[in-house]
């Protein structure tokens, strides 16, 4: 019968890291902002024994500057990323990137943390992090371990993260200058989740693009590097001409477009070579002429 109401569980508020990591099993979810796992366990999608709490550990929700780029705790909301001076000057893609979850109260609920581990297919946070090249800090019991973010989204709500680990900051590394960077989303006008996004980071050196990457989600899971469209782009200007080009190689790395309810592999497909093309021209012009 559908109630709406979770299975029983038990609620444990552990007050530090280790105490967390020790309640932790196979049976057992970590509950950060609750926005992804409340309505699982609504749903009963997901019946764990027992719920941990992260909420009442300190030390996991800061942001701060490391080498030039960022460490962002793993209990940081989303608003808490958006109104970040830090974020905004170091990284203001990621702002631009999180301004556009959901709304205020999930943005106000939802962590970077929870957000990763969760792995949604249509989740803008993954996409952004894998363009910039970010790493995420996994703490379990056999102590702490990095995982790029290339190697930790493995498929649709799948990470390589183990049932004892839990992710406690996210780090995305500085940026060269002469780089510019843009994330731009067709979002479901209900969810507001990605049904493409798409981020492109890009430095230019006296005029020309010595580095490229554009990452696609939403279409498949995880989210791809468009390769073919990043070669096509180094070594020349980022005109219209160049970036209408690339773009157009951009389906080249989603053959197997997701198809749904709401849109065809078809319109995804096309949906991320307009969006890549959107995305491309707004790193260019912030990277300026390098
Ligand atoms: P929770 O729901 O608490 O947890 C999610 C999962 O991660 C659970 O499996 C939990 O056990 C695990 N987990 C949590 N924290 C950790 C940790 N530190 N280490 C290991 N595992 C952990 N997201 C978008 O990207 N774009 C959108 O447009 C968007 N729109 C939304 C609209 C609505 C109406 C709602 C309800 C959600 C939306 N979201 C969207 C999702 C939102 O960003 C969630 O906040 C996020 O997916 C999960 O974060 P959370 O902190 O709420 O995690």
């Amino acid at each position: 019968m559908y109630t709406m109401r979770p299975a029983e569980f038990t609620y444990h508020r552990p007050l530090s890291l280790d105490e967390a990591v020790g309640l932790l099993d196979e049976d057992t979810r970590p509950l950060a902002g609750g926005h992804s796992l409340i309505p699982l366990l609504k749903f009963r999608l997901s019946r764990p024994r027992a719920l941990v709490d992260l909420g009442g550990i300190e030390g996991l929700g800061g942001i701060s500057e490391n080498g030039g780029g960022l460490t962002i705790g793993a209990l940081a909301t989303h608003t808490a990323v958006v109104d970040s001076e830090l974020v905004q000057s170091k990284c203001p893609v990621l702002a631009e990137t999180v301004t556009q979850v959901g709304d205020v109260q999930v943005r106000n609920r939802g962590t970077i943390g929870g957000s990763v581990a969760h792995a949604d297919p249509s989740a803008d946070y993954p996409t952004v992090l894998k363009a910039l090249g970010a790493t995420v800090t996994a703490t379990g019991s056999n102590g702490e371990r990095q995982i790029a973010a290339d190697d930790l989204f493995v498929g649709i709500f799948t990470t390589s993260l183990g049932p004892r680990e839990l992710i406690t900051s996210v780090s995305v590394p500085s940026t060269e200058s002469g780089t510019g960077a843009a994330y731009v989303k067709h979002r479901h006008p209900a969810s507001f989740y990605a049904v493409v996004g798409v981020a492109a980071v890009v430095t230019v050196e006296s005029g020309a693009c010595t580095r490229a990457r554009v990452t696609v989600g939403g279409v498949t899971s995880p989210p791809v590097h468009a390769t073919a469209a990043c070669e096509a782009l180094v070594g020349g200007p980022g005109s219209a001409e160049a970036i209408a080009a690339a773009a157009a190689k951009v389906p080249e790395a989603i053959p197997n477009a997701t198809s749904d309810s709401y849109a065809s592999g078809e319109y995804r497909t096309h949906l991320a070579e307009v969006l890549a093309g959107r995305a491309l021209a707004l790193a260019f012009e912030r990277a300026g002429s390098g």
